[in-house]
């Protein structure tokens, strides 16, 4: 993969992820390229519905590069985000029965070719005499970097145990006993008294 200096030279599939993101950041960088390792390692396409499932430990940026590449969406109950604050995330596809866990091996270091800007860059950042346009350059010399690396430099690739996860329910409404706002049925609180209510009822009473 080549450096981004505009956006011309953008890949199609990572400007999706940029479009749908709003910034390119390397937060973004880390989820393209864990897509991008997932879909060539099992062969995958984007999902329509809930063959691909995303299991995402934290819920940054890169989880947006996941539900655009492989169609893993917060609506359609196969992105499922169990924040522990860890840069790793487990693709499963239920067609074949896999599962790979990614996750980032150390602490960030820049490996590109301009280290010795990288670290003033860095440094002015640290003692906050950094510009706007030093942390722009910065970002950018860590995308670029984080593009160019080969995968598994970064992260650490494990086939994990195949655990079904469950589909997304599709369960029926009933009205709460307290708002009378339609709740799913599975997501309503049952009171002391009986009454079936809403969370945020429950949690008033
Ligand atoms: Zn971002
Ligand atoms: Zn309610």
């Amino acid at each position: 993969m080549t450096a981004i200096d505009s956006k011309q030279k953008m890949p199609d599939d990572l400007r999706r992820c940029v479009e749908f993101h709003g910034h390119i950041c390397p937060g973004l960088i880390y989820g393209y390229r864990v897509a991008k390792e997932a879909i060539r390692l099992m062969n995958l396409r984007r999902a329509v519905d809930e063959e691909v499932v995303a299991v995402c430990e934290n819920d940054s940026c890169a989880v947006d590069a996941i539900q655009v590449l492989l169609g893993t969406a917060a609506g359609k109950g196969n992105l499922i985000i169990k924040d522990f604050g860890k840069n790793a995330y487990t693709v499963l596809n239920r067609g074949k029965k896999q599962a790979y866990r990614f996750s980032r091996k150390t602490r960030y270091e820049y490996a590109g070719k301009d280290k010795r800007e990288f670290d003033r860059l860095d440094a002015a950042v640290a003692n906050g005499s950094a510009s706007e346009d030093d942390r722009r350059k910065l970002k950018r010399l860590k995308i670029d970097d984080l593009l160019a690396r080969p995968f598994e430099e970064i992260f650490t690739t494990m086939e994990a145990p195949f655990a079904e996860p469950l589909y997304a329910p599709l369960a029926p409404s009933e009205p709460c006993a307290v708002c009378g706002e339609m709740t799913m049925d599975v997501k309503r609180v049952k009171l002391s008294d009986g009454r079936q209510v809403c969370i945020p009822c429950s949690q008033k009473s």
